[in-house]
């Protein structure tokens, strides 16, 4: 336990704060990166060469915020009183593979409906929710998914 927060800060689900700074874009935005060569696109960000035109030229994407749930697993949330999400006190996390509109694989959190209501190919919007503390005690924010 933290002797500030009373939580749990020194876990292995717990990200580190660089590592946090590097990946905000994404996790705030959806944003991805895209071959200027070829038109390849990705998410979360990549860096360095394009595995399919081996072109160095990568700028950035902006992923569609909507999409439609593929696949899903309902699980126990071993955190729901120390992580402070909650998760609307199910006690239960939906997990999902999202398949945005233009064809990308975004795997999240789903939020704001019952672990009944969740069906394959539901419409679902991002939106930016609390996801767990960094290693210096600040709460990270990222993408979540709710029904469109
Ligand atoms: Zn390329």
């Amino acid at each position: 336990m933290s002797q500030f927060s009373g939580e749990w800060i020194n876990h292995d689900m717990i990200f580190t704060t660089f590592r946090a700074w590097r990946e905000r874009l994404g996790r705030y935005r959806l944003e991805g990166s895209k071959c200027l060569g070829c038109g390849q696109v990705w998410f979360p960000q990549r860096h360095g060469v394009c595995p399919k035109c081996h072109g160095r030229d990568l700028g950035s994407y902006q992923c569609p915020s909507t999409g439609k749930v593929e696949e899903f697993i309902i699980k126990d949330n071993p955190f729901t009183d120390l992580s402070g999400t909650h998760y609307h006190g199910r006690g239960k996390r939906v997990l999902a593979m999202i398949e945005l509109d233009d064809g990308l694989h975004v795997a999240a959190d789903l939020e704001d409906l019952s672990t009944a209501d969740v069906k394959v190919g539901m419409r679902v919007r991002m939106v930016t929710r609390k996801w767990m503390r960094e290693s210096n005690s600040n709460w990270q924010y990222g993408y979540k998914f709710v029904p469109a």
